[in-house]
């Protein structure tokens, strides 16, 4: 069903749900939060470069977490950089999104089996919705990234999908210190 159910056009009214206009708004103002962590950062970049013109869909970085909804992990997480990203994260406010681009991200990459400053998977820390394949992905899989956090919020529900967000956010980062912490362990000689 798209944001328009049925239109009336001599008395200019539209008729539609809360839930199509509310998404069609978020869906058409994604701010992702203007850092990056390692070269995926690079190509993310580049998806942000007059080609691509990702503004014709609404999106453009911010500066501040808490003017961000969409969080775009763009890198290597080495365990000290962990709990800053759970921090940044913290400091977006609802409703927000996580997009996890590219290997390092996605489970630690090319460090994936000797890397000890390497976590492996942003995940284990914060939710993530969308995961990018690639070292790196291109723009085009980013926006291909882009459009499925748009699809999932498309479909989303006021007071519902945001609940189990929430939840899927207590079970996986209620203490980022000790997945950090086991993590540090897991890995060290
Ligand atoms: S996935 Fe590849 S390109 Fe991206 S940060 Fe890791 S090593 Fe660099």
């Amino acid at each position: 069903m798209g944001l328009l159910d049925a239109a009336i056009t001599k008395h200019n009214v539209l008729v539609t749900s809360v839930d199509n206009v509310l998404n069609w708004a978020r869906l058409s103002s994604l701010w992702p939060m203007g850092f990056g962590l390692a070269c995926c950062a690079i190509e993310m970049m580049a998806t942000n470069a007059s080609n691509y013109d990702l503004e014709r869909f609404g999106i453009f970085p911010r500066s501040s977490p808490r003017q961000s909804d969409l969080m775009i992990v763009a890198g290597t997480v080495t365990m000290k950089m962990a709990e800053r990203v759970v921090r940044l994260y913290e400091q977006m406010p609802e409703p927000r999104y996580v997009l996890s681009m590219g290997s390092c991200s996605n489970c630690g990459g090319p460090y994936w089996e000797h890397g000890y400053h390497v976590l492996k998977g942003v995940d284990r820390i914060i939710p993530v919705d969308v995961y990018v394949p690639g070292c790196p992905p291109r723009p085009e899989s980013l926006i291909g990234g882009l459009m499925k956090v748009q699809e999932l919020i498309r479909m989303e529900q006021i007071g519902i999908s945001r609940a189990d967000a929430l939840k899927k956010l207590a079970e996986k980062s209620a203490d980022p210190k000790t997945v950090i912490q086991r993590e540090r362990k897991a890995v060290s000689v």
